[in-house]
């Protein structure tokens, strides 16, 4: 069938779970791709360059954005991350699913740049939890902890505008419920009403 990629955009404070998630339902669709960030963040121990981000230094990032490389970009915590607009359109148009794991400036310049995307916002159970979570995973120094918390509320406030608001308290719960929100966005009757025309009279 001849459709258009969606969009899913997915936000989250960081520490919700929202990486979990998304690595956890990208297998279980074929036609779904990861979108590959460009980030001036230095690298966590793990990260590999060009699978979980393309590490770039800033003043690249900036001849990125200058030359309009970005479908959208953000400062966030400190450092800067963007999503590649060619990459980005070149999925549309081939019909290939993009998820992208953003924050919510960039989700929202997306919103208004682009058509029909699906706009996801993942909670944690309560900001005591998120803390306890982004203290045991001990990737970040207690100082970008700290500043993630201050942020995460501010953040909190932009799920009222996002479609789907998904409460990650039970991993297998949250996992099965974006499952259904991507299951449930493939039936919509505008994304299939064009290739369905093909063969009935609708
Ligand atoms: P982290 O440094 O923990 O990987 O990501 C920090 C924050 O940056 C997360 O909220 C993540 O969703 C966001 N982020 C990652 N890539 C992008 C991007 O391309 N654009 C925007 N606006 N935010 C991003």
């Amino acid at each position: 069938m001849n459709r258009e990629g969606v969009l899913y955009v997915i936000s989250a404070p960081s520490g919700a779970g929202k990486t979990t998630l998304c690595k956890e339902i990208i297998d279980k669709f074929p036609n779904l791709r990861h979108s590959v960030s460009y980030t001036t963040r230095t690298p966590r121990s793990g990260e590999v360059h060009g699978r979980d981000y393309f590490f770039v230094g800033k003043e690249e990032f900036k001849r990125m954005v200058d030359a309009g490389e970005f479908a959208e970009w953000a400062e966030v915590h400190g450092n800067f991350y963007g999503t590649s607009l060619a990459t980005l359109k070149e999925c549309r148009s081939q019909g290939i699913d993009l998820i992208l794991d953003i924050d919510c400036q960039g989700a929202r310049q997306l919103k208004s740049r682009f058509e029909g995307g699906v706009y996801i916002f993942v909670l944690p159970p309560s900001i005591a939890e998120l803390r306890r979570r982004l203290d045991t995973r001990s990737l970040d120094t207690a100082e970008v902890i700290e500043r993630r918390i201050n942020n995460a509320a501010g953040e909190i406030k932009e799920s009222r505008w996002y479609d789907y608001i998904i409460v990650n308290d039970d991993f297998e719960v949250a996992a099965e419920q974006l499952k259904s929100v991507l299951i449930a966005e493939q039936c919509r009757t505008s994304r299939l009403l064009a290739s369905l025309a093909a063969t009935f009279d609708i």
